[in-house]
């Protein structure tokens, strides 16, 4: 059994549905084992506008890595996401952070994801489920690195009323 730590985010559509609709297509290849708050974010890297909903989850599966990313890949389909600009506009983003604790460097597939140290909307939600845990590349715990991150978008715990 593997763990994955998959980040999903979405600014298009009703983006909360939309984030319980890819966790139920996820359950039938992995069991959750913890989800994180939902997080409203703004948009990052300049191709979108609208704000984000983020959110991270630990799930245990037994597929390997790749057979991972087609998988996650496939439910982006399925939830609409057209791929035209990198950081634009999509109905379903799943990144997989972790995959136990391997590093994997492929032309499909890096992981640790690249960018979850630079990201907030990332290192919150990751930091709320797994705060103690250390990055398995560099000696410091999910809340250490948040304590460093240098992002200031905008994250905040999302309701909606
Ligand atoms: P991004 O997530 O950077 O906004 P995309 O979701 O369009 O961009 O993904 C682009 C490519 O990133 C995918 O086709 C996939 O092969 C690759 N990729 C590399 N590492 C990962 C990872 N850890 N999780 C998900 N996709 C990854
Ligand atoms: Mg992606």
């Amino acid at each position: 059994m593997h763990r994955v730590v998959l980040s999903l985010g979405g600014n298009v559509g009703d983006r909360l549905a939309l984030l319980k609709q890819a966790l139920n297509l996820l359950v039938p290849q992995m069991q959750l084992i913890h989800a994180s708050g939902i997080y409203e974010t703004a948009a990052w890297g300049g191709n979108s506008q609208a704000p984000f909903l983020n959110q991270v989850l630990v799930m245990q599966t037994t597929m390997e890595a790749e057979q991972t990313l087609d998988f996650i890949q496939n439910i982006e389909d399925v939830l609409g996401r057209k791929r035209v600009l990198k950081w634009g506009d999509r109905t379903m983003d799943i990144d997989i952070l972790y995959f136990d604790r391997s590093i994997i460097h492929t032309d499909r597939l890096q992981v640790p994801h690249g960018q979850m140290l630079s990201r907030n909307f990332i290192l919150i939600p990751l930091t709320e489920v797994l705060p103690e845990e250390k990055h398995p590349q560099i000696p410091l715990t999910h809340r250490e690195l948040l304590k460093r991150c240098e992002d200031r978008l905008s994250v905040r715990p999302w309701s909606d009323g």
